[in-house]
């Protein structure tokens, strides 16, 4: 992974409102497009963090909206949590770049996701395995998704009903560029597409389209990514629970529903009789099938996962999926950065010396102040530049526009303080090892 600084943005939404990043001059292509991610819009079920590269989704790969029913191309699979998280979490490049050499979704890519909700859940090739139109087939159910081989649940087509407005992406594509709805960002309608979907906006950043009709997501890829075995690589595993099984011709899925907290039930029809998968798994990874017939015989399997499924699934719950948090404070999550002598304390002066370097990168002009352009795209490798871009609204103390020097150690003061309970001047291992981690709120949603 090349480590070449680009332009991000990572604003809260509110902030960009009230500062119009939308209008903001020029970026040039080249750079990337911006990524504006307002975290507080994921839904439920979805946990994120990020370091200098990344933006990290976790889920449980199970959305909160009903799923599979109306199926008319069946492949007996059903949707089973998976385990989306830490190693096993969808990654999104913070500075997406340009491809020499952009991947066509019509030609390959068959294989694993393209792209990802913004509910946590991957959108896969429109295309299937078999390179046929999944929608125009019948597999998909209402919400344009179904259960994989890995069972697995995935969509094919955008899930238009996530947008909560038109400036809010519904997914990134794994190249790291957003995907909008129907309309452009402002509302207007979108402006000529690409062979991708995608096209530059005014600023020069480029992004994705969902349409209604093919390629209906990202048909392939504008930015760089790895591709390994004809997929995106990498990506999360789905992680099978049992063999994966044919499809079974005539049958439509009439019925899903959650009837425990790890318990569903699939409801098909077949030649005009109902029949039923019912399966449930516990805590310890054993997962139980009974495929329940017409007359009411039912048939029962049994499988054990090497490792244990996520609890508690968003349907069965409003509050998230996670209920442990384990974003760390961004003084410890830099500490490797921060700590020049490495020696595991952070001195405030080496806090100063990083805020004061990270000033000085940003300050292009060199007038001792940094101005809204200046800060508003973190485009330095320095850990205190991306803390600026941020949270620059905090930092500009009188709230003029402008960051002074002065309002930036006020801030790395502040930062300092919360950590160093004994205001000695130094957090040692012992103090960093007593953080909490913030409020899920506070950690969630850049202040
Ligand atoms: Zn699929
Ligand atoms: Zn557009």
């Amino acid at each position: 992974m090349m480590k070449v600084p680009k332009v991000v943005l990572f604003l809260p939404l509110g902030l960009c409102a009230a500062i119009g990043i939308y209008q903001a001059a020029g970026v040039y292509p080249a750079l990337g497009s911006a990524i504006v991610v307002p975290l507080s819009q994921f839904w439920d079920g979805v946990r994120t963090h990020q370091d200098g590269d990344y933006l990290y989704i976790e889920s449980n790969g199970m959305p909160s909206h009903n799923m599979m029913v109306g199926i008319r191309s069946w492949q007996q699979q059903v949707p089973l949590p998976q385990l989306y998280q830490g190693d096993n979490a969808w990654e999104i490049p913070l500075h997406p770049k340009l491809s020499d050499h952009p991947i066509s979704a019509r030609t390959g890519l068959y294989r694993g996701a393209i792209a990802i909700a913004i509910n946590g859940i991957p959108i896969f090739n429109a295309l299937n395995n078999r390179g046929e139109d999944a929608y125009l087939a019948g597999e998909l159910d209402k919400w344009g998704g179904h259960a994989g081989r890995a069972d697995d649940y995935h969509y094919h087509i955008a899930p238009l009903f996530l947008q909560k407005s038109p400036d809010q992406p519904i997914a990134f594509a794994l190249d790291g560029f957003p995907l909008f709805g129907l309309t452009e960002p402002d509302g207007s309608p979108v402006k000529k597409l690409d062979e991708f979907n995608g096209h530059f906006d005014d600023q020069g950043n480029y992004h994705y389209h969902a349409t209604k009709t093919y390629p209906y997501i990202n048909g392939g890829l504008r930015g760089v990514v790895h591709v390994s075995g004809g997929q995106i690589d990498p990506q999360p595993n789905a992680i099978p629970t049992r063999p994966d099984l044919p499809p079974l011709r005539g049958a439509t899925v009439t019925g899903f529903k959650t009837t425990g907290p790890r318990s569903y039930s699939l409801e098909y029809s077949l030649n005009g009789l109902t029949h039923r998968v019912d399966y449930e798994f516990d805590e310890h990874g054993h997962y139980t099938f009974h495929f329940v017939d017409p007359n009411g015989t039912t048939r029962t399997e049994n499988y054990t996962h090497s490792e244990p499924p996520p609890t508690d699934p968003p349907q069965n719950s409003p509050s998230p999926v996670f209920t442990g948090w384990d974003r760390q404070p961004w003084i410890k999550v830099h500490l490797k950065e921060l700590d020049s002598n490495s020696d595991g304390t952070l001195m405030w002066t080496e806090l100063t010396t990083a805020a004061k370097k990270a000033f000085n990168l940003d300050d292009n002009n060199g007038n001792g102040n940094l101005e809204f352009d200046e800060y508003r795209i973190n485009n330095h490798p320095a850990a205190m530049a991306g803390y600026i871009t941020q949270h620059a609204q905090e930092i500009d103390g009188d709230g003029d526009g402008t960051i002074t020097k002065s309002e930036l150690l006020t801030e790395a003061h502040h930062i300092f303080g919360k950590t160093d309970t004994n205001s000695d001047g130094k957090i040692t291992p012992e103090e960093f090892a007593q953080l909490q981690p913030p409020h899920r709120d506070e950690a969630n949603v850049p202040r």
